[in-house]
């Protein structure tokens, strides 16, 4: 089945992502940037359970280290058949008269620039005219690209709009070189990512204004991942699934 890499498997998404394809027999490398300890844990997990996976750091808003990453990957002699470009970042909840040029460069430079460059190398290995065999691309956008993330972050939700034409830019352009790039589009999920938001309890407070009046889980997530990139999902690309509970 060949290497699966996700970006951010640490924890969250990324690390159900990263287990359940080790359970359908990729090879999983898990990418981190900060902590190793987690990514170890996953590592381990997986493992445990009969899979194989590696640990692969780098900051993916970095161009060098992503190149250092996918130099990496080439060394492991297994072809790169999927890429879950799901690292992502968001900041304190604010209105725009406090953001500062800085944090939205910081989280265009992961949530956007991060996901091209990992796009760009995937695309590298796979493209059939590059001599590669193909493969499938999943790109973790956000509800919160059609919503607008008001008075939270409209700096996130803008980087998730860069993400979904993306999507749609890049699955018409490699569409005929046997590569499938798809999106998926979480709502409310329970991970640590509400807690860089400054709201470690954001699902709970307003997961009563949701139609189906739950968070998801990452599990939940990961599973729509796991199928787009699957042979199940062969005529599907270009294509985006809500996990957001109906809103
Ligand atoms: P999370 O729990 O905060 O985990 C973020 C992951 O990204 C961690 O593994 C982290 O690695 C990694 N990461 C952060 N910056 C990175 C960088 N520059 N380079 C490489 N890795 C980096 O996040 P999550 O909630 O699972 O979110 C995953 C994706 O889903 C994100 O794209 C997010 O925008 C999207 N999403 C989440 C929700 C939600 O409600 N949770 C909703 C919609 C969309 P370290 O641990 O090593 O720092």
């Amino acid at each position: 089945m060949g290497i699966a890499l996700v970006t951010g498997a640490s924890r969250g998404i990324g690390k159900a992502t990263a287990l359940q394809l080790a359970r359908e027999g990729y090879t999983v490398a898990v990418n981190y940037h900060h902590n190793i300890k987690a990514a170890t844990d996953v590592i381990a997990q997986i493992v445990k359970e009969g899979g194989k996976a590696f640990a692969l750091r780098a900051d993916i808003s970095d161009e060098a280290q992503v190149m250092a990453m996918f130099d990496s990957l080439d060394r492991e002699g297994e072809p790169l058949t999927a890429l879950v470009n799901n690292a992502g970042i968001l900041f304190e909840q604010s209105t725009i008269e406090n953001l500062s040029a800085e944090r939205i460069n910081r989280v265009l430079a992961t949530n956007v620039t991060g996901y091209f460059l990992c796009c760009r190398e995937a695309v590298k290995r796979m493209a059939l005219k590059h001599g590669g065999k193909g493969g499938a691309i999943v790109n973790v956008s956000s509800a919160a690209s059609r919503l607008g993330a008001p008075g939270e972050y409209v700096d996130y939700a803008a980087s998730k709009g860069a993400v979904d034409s993306l999507t749609t830019g890049l699955a018409l352009e490699v569409a005929a070189q046997g590569i499938r790039v798809n999106c998926v589009r979480p709502g409310l999920i329970y991970t640590e990512i509400h807690a860089s938001g400054g709201e470690p309890g954001r699902v709970d407070r307003v997961k009563s204004m949701l139609p189906m009046q739950r968070g998801g889980q990452p599990e939940e997530v990961a599973q729509a991942i796991v199928w787009l990139l699957s042979e199940k999902a062969s005529y599907v690309t270009g294509s985006f699934i809500e996990l957001a509970g109906g809103k």
